[in-house]
């Protein structure tokens, strides 16, 4: 909020909770990306003044018009001549619409990659964006450089994309949405710090030619989300270097287990070891093989059956991806007030400290 040098959206996506919905909105968060009619819904009960964007490029016809009509949602995004007909008959040719093209661009600076699915090449555009310019009355343009964006060079090329989209349209446009990306801090991942990526975004976008009419967005799930939340889980079984867990690939754990994702991890014991760490695997609740997390994550070595681990930064894409899969998954939330495993909003610095725990639970480190 205080130093991204335009507007910050929170994507819903990453956790929906309305706990945290409350305490984005109490620190000024005001715009909300959602993606479906059930976040419409949800952001709408939650914070009745809220403003929410629906920046998922492919909507069902009649979530758009539920959001139009029964929510006051304005903000659409896009990526097809189809999609833009949807809006317009689904709004019955509203004349007070924002709509937001998507681009294609490169995830090549990120962990988790969103270039394949959705976006209209720049060089493929033009008609587009003068389309949509005619039916809009806020023409935006908007990406996603992928999730956990490693470098702040990724919206530098980005942002590149879109001048050559500008470029080829001659289309004047009134907000450049720079999406999600923003990282967070995890085991073997320290990103360089936020400021540096506001930094070179401010400067990218004020050497666009429209930077002087419009306004700079982005919509961060990760960057706003991951601090918020730990997993606290105990061992049931031990074997080798393998720890049978109470949550795993169909809890909160799937990035864990689907994307080889390593997240910080503490022993929690009234007594600490003195152990030295070792290397372990996770094996999740569940009946399938599936159900593993090949970490390594660092633990005493004498962790056993019956002792239970914070399992840290899981307030993004953690919860929110939850299935009650063979019957498994607790829903027992506790308020806590003590700090986050890492944090990539403490001041002065660009890497995590010792006090993160980040680096301690490293074998070497
Ligand atoms: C997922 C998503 C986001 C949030 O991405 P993060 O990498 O979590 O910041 C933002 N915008 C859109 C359109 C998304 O799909």
């Amino acid at each position: 909020m205080e130093n991204f040098p335009g507007k910050s959206l929170y994507a819903v996506k990453a956790n929906p909770s309305p706990d945290l919905l409350r305490v984005l909105w109490d620190s000024g968060i005001t715009h909300y990306d959602v993606a479906s009619i059930a976040e419409v819904r949800l952001v709408a009960k939650t914070l009745p003044e809220a403003t929410l964007c629906f920046m998922h490029p492919v909507k069902a016809e009649e979530a758009i018009r539920q959001a139009y009509f029964d929510y006051g949602v304005r903000t659409f995004s896009l990526d097809t001549m189809e999609e833009l007909e949807k809006i317009r008959e689904a709004t019955n040719s509203a004349e007070d619409l924002n709509l937001c093209v998507r681009l294609r661009v490169s995830s090549d600076h990120a962990q988790l990659s969103l270039a394949s699915k959705f976006g209209v090449e720049a060089e493929d555009s033009k008609e587009l964006l003068i389309a949509t310019r005619q039916l809009a009355d806020g023409l935006g343009i908007c990406f996603h450089v992928g999730s956990q964006a490693m470098s702040p060079q990724a919206y530098v090329h980005a942002i590149e994309r879109v001048r050559a989209a500008i470029v080829a349209a001659a289309v004047t446009v009134d907000i450049i949405d720079v999406g999600g990306g923003f990282p967070s801090v995890y085991p073997d991942m320290e990103p360089p710090a936020l400021k540096q990526y506001f930094e070179t975004i401010d400067r990218a976008y004020e050497r666009l030619p429209i930077s002087y009419s419009s306004e700079l967005w982005c919509e961060p799930g990760r960057a706003l989300s991951a601090e918020y939340s730990s997993l606290i889980v105990r061992v049931e079984k031990r074997r080798g270097t393998e720890l049978y867990i109470n949550d795993g690939a169909y809890g909160a754990l799937f990035d864990a287990a689907h994307v080889g994702w390593r997240f910080p991890v503490k022993h929690l014991r009234r007594d600490a070891s003195e152990e030295a760490l070792t290397g372990f695997s996770f094996y999740g609740p569940t009946c399938d093989d599936m159900d593993h997390m090949a970490g390594p994550f660092y633990l005493p070595g004498d962790i056993m059956a019956g002792d239970y681990i914070e399992i840290g930064m899981l307030g993004a894409y953690g919860c929110a991806m939850r299935t009650k899969f063979n019957g498994f998954g607790s829903d027992e939330t506790v308020v806590v007030s003590d700090e986050p495993m890492a944090s990539l909003y403490r001041e002065d610095r660009s890497a995590p400290m010792a006090e993160d725990n980040v680096r301690v639970l490293r074998p070497n480190g």
